[in-house]
């Protein structure tokens, strides 16, 4: 452990609201069961603007470190590690631990395990130069990974990988990705393609349009100036009977109201996005007559993790990110705030 050194750079939100402080913290030491993580890059997921914001109702760590889409290198491992070694390339995800024993974890539920750690939430997470993970939870990355390209995977990537799986579309048929122009947008219609699923995107401007065709949709509608989300979106699919499935990754709740709407009968709606304070609504009726399945899906478990990072390895994921420092955080979230980022934001902890 000797070349770890005590004291680190780190992005610290110190209240409710914000903002993050750049300042100097100590470097954690890792327990037993843990590793310390160089943190190269991290990605900034909109889940972290909710975190210093307090939008959801459950409790946020204060003073906190947020982030949880940190790649990097192992550079220290407590006593029961044995299945992971210094040096080796590893990912902390949003799933920072959780117990392995309870009746979801042993079901590979390890999202909804009651005793879950959650990087850059309950615990401190990846705006920080060396940041600590759970052995068992830390994703492996395969050596010679490109770690900058790699972090949005980490969260988005393994979060819209799932929420593809829980909607349980085959190859051939249509998903409607609303968002699909922000960071786990762009993902959704990476992995979308790679899958051989039709995937319409739903955002807004010229900007995210031009993203989300190059990224593979095989349609746009723009919210912003549609008149008729329903009919605009069943419009781009077969016969205009709507998409098997819609995948809601946007930040503001009526996109909520509208799915159960052009969603195909007998398809699934799949809520991945968390606006505060939001409702779900659909008329009974038509959920019952129209046979539709409401699906929430919560990140991925280590399985998901390793297939979504697979499809990454073997080159088929290629969303956009642009690398700023991370003493550029506040201005990130600015941006995010306004709606104004396509794709991703990727920080570089040593800038
Ligand atoms: P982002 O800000 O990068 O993207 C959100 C996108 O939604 C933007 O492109 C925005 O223009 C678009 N949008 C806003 N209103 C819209 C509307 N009415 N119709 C269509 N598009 C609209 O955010 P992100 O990092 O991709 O995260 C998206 C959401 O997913 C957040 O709420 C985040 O907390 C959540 N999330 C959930 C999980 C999970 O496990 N369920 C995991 C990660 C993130
Ligand atoms: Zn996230």
């Amino acid at each position: 452990m000797s070349e770890v050194p005590k004291k680190q750079m780190a992005q610290v939100i110190e209240q409710k609201g914000g903002p993050c402080v750049y300042k100097e913290i100590d470097v954690p030491t890792p327990g037993p069961d843990e590793v310390l993580v160089n943190i190269k890059y991290s990605g900034v997921c909109h889940t972290d603007l909710h975190a210093m914001n307090g939008d959801w109702p459950l409790p946020v760590k204060m003073p906190l470190v947020g982030g949880h889409e940190g790649a990097g290198v192992v550079v220290a491992r407590g006593e029961l590690v044995d299945d992971i070694e210094i040096g080796d390339l590893a990912g902390i995800k949003w799933l920072n631990g959780s117990c392995l024993s309870c009746d979801f974890c042993m079901q590979s539920d390890e999202s909804l395990c009651p005793k879950a750690l959650l990087s850059g939430y309950t615990v401190d997470g990846t705006f920080q130069q060396y940041a600590i993970g759970k052995a068992a939870h830390v994703a492996r990355i395969p050596k010679g990974t490109d770690l900058a390209a790699i972090a949005p995977v980490l969260c988005a990537g393994i979060t819209v990988y799932k929420g593809i799986k829980e909607a349980g579309v085959r190859p051939g048929q249509t998903i409607a990705i609303v968002g699909a122009g922000g960071g786990l947008g762009s993902l959704a219609l990476q992995y979308c393609k790679a899958m051989g699923i039709h995937a319409i995107g739903v955002d807004g401007g010229e900007e995210k349009e031009k993203l989300c065709m190059s990224m593979g949709a095989t349609a746009f509608v723009d919210f912003t100036k549609s008149k008729n989300i329903v009919k605009d979106v069943q419009a781009k699919t077969n016969e205009g009977l709507g998409p098997h499935a819609v995948i809601l990754l946007a930040v503001s709740e009526k996109p909520f109201q509208q799915a159960a709407e052009y969603v195909r009968p007998r398809g699934t709606v799949v809520c991945i996005g968390m606006p505060a304070g939001a409702y779900l609504k659909a008329p009974v009726f038509d959920t019952v007559v129209r046979m539709v399945r409401f699906q929430g899906s919560y990140v991925g478990n280590r399985q998901d993790t390793k297939e979504a990072l697979d499809f990454f390895s073997r080159g088929l994921i290629k969303a956009p990110y642009k690398i700023v420092g991370l003493t550029e955080l506040n201005d990130v979230y600015d941006k995010m705030k306004q709606g104004a980022i396509a794709g991703r934001y990727v920080v570089d902890t040593s800038k």
